[in-house]
């Protein structure tokens, strides 16, 4: 694991991120959030509006999303783990009908 870690670098389309470096915003969302000890899903995902908009505008939020689908912590594309996780169902259900 640690060895995972030290290899890995930011991709480069991080330069481009419009939360590069706003860990004020970033860390609402995860004060915000609670998870389900129980069944290890997240049972309050709120992300605070300035967060959204962020999101909303930002140059590389299509690849923040794609790369970041099966991400469980973070805000990607601007959506939750809880919202990617739905994504992620909806396109099973989609294969199989
Ligand atoms: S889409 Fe949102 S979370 Fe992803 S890089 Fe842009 S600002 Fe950050």
């Amino acid at each position: 694991m640690a060895e995972e870690s030290e290899n890995w670098s930011r991709p480069d389309w991080w330069d481009d991120a419009a939360c590069r470096g706003r860990h004020d915003l970033l860390s609402e969302f995860v004060t915000s959030a609670g998870i389900d000890q129980n069944r290890s899903r997240y049972t309050k995902q709120v992300i605070p509006w300035r967060l959204v908009q962020m999101c909303k505008h930002c140059p590389v939020n299509e690849i923040c999303l794609e790369t970041g689908m099966r991400d469980r912590y973070a805000i990607r594309g601007g959506t939750t783990p809880g919202q990617r996780d739905a994504i992620i169902r909806k396109e099973r259900r989609d294969r199989a009908s």
